[in-house]
Formats: C-alpha cells, sequence, structure tokens
C-alpha cells in the first residue's frame, strides 16, 4: 500500500515523524511519498525522503501560495526538483476556494505560477500531481492548452473532487485519480455537487491511487484527529469495499498504478 500524497514535511509532524513513519511501514504502508506547497516545505520533503529508503518527495509551488514566491523561484525550485528522490512536480494548480486566512490568491497569479511549474516538469520529463479545489474546469483549460507539454502518462489528480465531466477530462488526458480519507464521509462537501464515492466508483481500476493528505482529511472513525500515512489503508478498505473487490485485489492494482504514474519510483 502507498501513500502517494501527504504532508510528514509540515510543523505538525517536526517532533514525531519517525514514529509515525514506523507506525505505517509496521501496518504494511511500503512507500510514502512527501508533498511540497513551498520552497521551503518541498526542500523538507526530499530531506525526508534522503533519511529513509521508502519515502520519496514530490516538489512544487501550491496555488494557494502562489502570491508568495519570489525571484527566481523557478530556479530554485528545479534545482530541489533535479534531486534524484524527487518523482514528480506538485502540488500543483487551482484552487478557487476561499479561505480564512487570505482568501483566494489572484486567478491570474494561480495560472502563472502553474504553467511555469507544468514547463519545468516537462523540462525535467517529471510527471505532474495536480491540486484542484473548485476549479475543475479551469484545471482542465490550462492542461488542455499546455497538452504538448505533458508526459504520457501525465501523472496524477491529487484529493479528487469535482463534477463527473470534470472526471471524464482528465481521465482522458491519462490522469490517474487519487482518493483520501474524506471518501469515508457522507454527504457531500461544500461546494461539491458530486459525492466521493460515486466519483471513486467511476474510475477505472487500472487509474486509481490512494493518499491520506496526512495531517488533513483523516478518515472515519478518526476524523477530528491528525491524519497520518499509517490510515491509507482504511481509505483502501473503503474504496475496495465499495467496488465490491478484495483488499489484496485492490492494494496490488494501486501499487501498479502508482508505479506506472511515477517511474522514478522504485
Ligand atoms: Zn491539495
Ligand atoms: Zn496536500
Amino acid at each position: 500500500m502507498i501513500d502517494v500524497h501527504c504532508h510528514l514535511n509540515f510543523k505538525t509532524f517536526a517532533d514525531d515523524y519517525d514514529v509515525v513513519i514506523k507506525r505505517a511501514l509496521a501496518k504494511g504502508v511500503t512507500r510514502i511519498i512527501n508533498v511540497g506547497t513551498s520552497l521551503e516545505s518541498s526542500e523538507w520533503a526530499v530531506k525526508l525522503a534522503g533519511q529513509y529508503d521508502e519515502l520519496y518527495a514530490i516538489v512544487g509551488i501550491h496555488p494557494h501560495h502562489a502570491d508568495k514566491v519570489q525571484h527566481d523561484w523557478i530556479g530554485k525550485l528545479e534545482k530541489i526538483a533535479s534531486q534524484p528522490k524527487v518523482i514528480a512536480i506538485g502540488e500543483i494548480g487551482m484552487d478557487f476556494y476561499e479561505y480564512k486566512s487570505n482568501g483566494i490568491v489572484d486567478p491570474k497569479r494561480q495560472e502563472e505560477v502553474f504553467v511555469e511549474q507544468i514547463k519545468l516538469a516537462h523540462k525535467l520529463n517529471l510527471p505532474l500531481q495536480i491540486h484542484n479545489r473548485h476549479a475543475g474546469e479551469k484545471v482542465i483549460e490550462i492542461l488542455l492548452s499546455h497538452k504538448s507539454h505533458l508526459l504520457n502518462p501525465p501523472g496524477m489528480f491529487h484529493c479528487f473532487a469535482a463534477t463527473k465531466e470534470v472526471l471524464k477530462s482528465a481521465l482522458q488526458m491519462g490522469f490517474a485519480i487519487g482518493f483520501d480519507g474524506n471518501v469515508t464521509y457522507s454527504g457531500l462537501a461544500r461546494g461539491e455537487t458530486v459525492s466521493l464515492p460515486d466519483l471513486a466508483r467511476e474510475v477505472p481500476l487500472d487509474r486509481i491511487v490512494t493518499e491520506t493528505d496526512s495531517p488533513y482529511l483523516t478518515p472515519l472513525p478518526y476524523r477530528g484527529s491528525r491524519n497520518e500515512p499509517s490510515y491509507v489503508i482504511i481509505t483502501a478498505e473503503f474504496i475496495a469495499k465499495l467496488r465490491g473487490i478484495s483488499f489484496e485485489e485492490f492494494e496490488a492494482q494501486t501499487d501498479k498504478n502508482t508505479h506506472a504514474i511515477f517511474p522514478k519510483l522504485r
């Protein structure tokens, strides 16, 4: 079982990441992929990957931080992304969710930062890990207009939530689709029109991957506490059941899918 997207590189894990990693490995998680959202957290993800065989890094600037990048950020990111255990550029994309802290970052700025990173990924021959929140149509539009910069396969959408049309377009372009612990919550998240179980049923089995987005989106019954990579198993069990297949079959298939998306993953 692989957690394709988490943030052990965030402050909340600074004191006990080693315990958290060992707990996940003991439960049967074989690879943990930490994802950057800024230059600093990207560097920290690479540092962690250097400390454990089972850890890898994805580096990039999250759209929510697109207004904070400074002079030559892309040059600095290129340097970080050129490390051997960096397997993709992410999490990058568009985010139109109104955050309490700083609202919505200027969409034009978000798009510029997204496109710069699509081009960097192409230059470095790395797939993409896409973040989309309430911006599915825009993300698809941008990806389609930069089709020549996409690899085959192009990467994955992480923490998927969108309409079935957006899902269809993402699949058509060859992207895989990641689901998190929030697939276990009942009802619709604010601003969404399709339930996550409905979407998770729709994705072809050879395109689905599992993640935690730790420390966020803790699956039931642990919702309310800090999420961690060992809980990726709970999400996988939930989706396997939803699709009427065994956990073992689902695990084998999602591991295979993950390696297909990220050729640098060993
Ligand atoms: Zn995200
Ligand atoms: Zn994330």
